[in-house]
């Protein structure tokens, strides 16, 4: 996929990405309400902030709660709790 930099910002704000999915259109489980079984984490969220380690721990910590919620996903389509129709 192309991507066309239109407003490139020094280093020291370059190295996290602004935008993303929003809040708004996941789950708790950071699962896209309107596509269920796609999971969102890290910098494809839309939240920003400060450097210093915040990001990188983000990144971990909402890899993990979108991770466990793949998890759960899939044991509720296993178990029949959700309907295959949902994926
Ligand atoms: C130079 C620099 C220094 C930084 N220093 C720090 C720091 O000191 N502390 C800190 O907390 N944060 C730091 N950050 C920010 C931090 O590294 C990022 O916020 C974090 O790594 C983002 O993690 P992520 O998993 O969301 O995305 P990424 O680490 O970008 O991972 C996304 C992955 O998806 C892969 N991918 C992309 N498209 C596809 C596709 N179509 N199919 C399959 N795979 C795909 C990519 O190859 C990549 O491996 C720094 C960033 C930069 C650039």
């Amino acid at each position: 996929m192309p991507l066309t930099l239109i407003a490139p910002r020094p280093i020291d704000e370059a190295i996290s990405s602004a935008g993303g999915v929003r809040f708004e259109a996941m789950d708790s489980n950071l699962m896209l309400t309107a596509l269920p079984g796609v999971f969102c984490a890290g910098e494809m969220l839309d939240w920003e902030a400060p450097t210093g380690g915040y990001l990188l721990t983000a990144c971990f910590a909402s890899g993990r709660v979108a991770g466990a919620g793949v998890l759960a996903w899939l044991v509720g389509r296993k178990s029949g709790l959700i309907a295959p129709s949902a994926a």
